[in-house]
């Protein structure tokens, strides 16, 4: 109680800054990312990918598979995943300042932009609950939190969310590998946790980035081995093959 005394005391004093950009936050800013930076994010219109969720750019409509997930033929376990915009620009930033960074509140807004979204295009209405992609215990401890479960918890949909998965090992050291060797990688990477909470149920998936969308399919298809009737996905961005340094 003393440490939020003390940190209250401190935000009286201390101009908050802008998670994205450094800069001290206006007083119209909401936070945790300026209002100025907020307004320059590249947000998904309504031209996109229904199977990995990516913007397609202006004019090219809604179309169920685009370049960035071609060479998935199987698709990710998934019916329909919903992006909120590219990884790129300030979606970037705010995923690796999420990330990286430590700062757990750029969550909120990322919540934010993917809840509209979701009720749009009818996934909120289908589904039962909502299921955070885990991070391992170390990648826990190591961080304090898991941005997924945050950005999960801030959906606000009126669904549970439930930590129905455990990863078994780290496999976030993935950028160098190809297409084949992220799916050897990720294989049997998850556990379900509580399969007698997911029988039958239809799931949403949350995750922060995806990429090749090797670890997200790999935790889709344990959900559904596991019992879970079908499996939507909600990611902050979507990012393409050889972007996630
Ligand atoms: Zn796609």
């Amino acid at each position: 109680m003393l440490k939020a005394l003390a940190e209250g005391v401190i935000d009286l004093f201390l101009p908050r800054h802008c998670a994205v950009s450094g800069r001290p936050l206006l007083d119209d800013d909401a936070g945790p990312v300026a209002a100025e930076v907020l307004r320059r994010a590249e947000l998904v219109g309504a031209d996109y990918c229904t199977r990995c969720g990516a913007p397609q750019g202006a004019g090219v409509g809604v179309i169920g598979e685009c370049l960035s997930c071609r060479e998935v033929r199987d698709g990710f376990g998934t019916r329909e995943i919903v992006a909120a915009g590219r990884y790129a620009g300030v979606l970037e930033d705010m995923c690796l300042a999420l990330k990286f960074g430590g700062a757990r509140e750029v969550a909120r807004p990322l919540s934010a932009w993917l809840t509209p979204l979701l009720i749009e295009r009818g996934i909120a209405d289908k589904i039962d609950a909502v299921v955070p992609v885990p991070l391992s215990a170390l990648r826990t401890l190591q961080r304090g939190y898991n941005q997924a479960e945050l950005i999960a918890g801030g959906l606000g949909l009126g669904k549970p969310v439930l930590n129905a998965l455990r990863r078994m090992r780290p496999t976030d050291r993935q950028a160098m590998l190809s297409l084949a060797q992220r799916r050897r990688n990720v294989e049997g990477v998850f556990k379900a946790r509580k399969p007698a909470v997911i029988e039958g149920k239809t799931l949403l998936l949350v995750d922060d980035v995806m990429t090749s969308g090797a670890t997200f399919a790999e935790a889709a298809r344990t959900l559904k081995r596991a019992g879970a009737k079908a499996v939507y996905g909600a990611i902050a961005a979507r990012a393409a093959l050889g972007e996630d340094s």
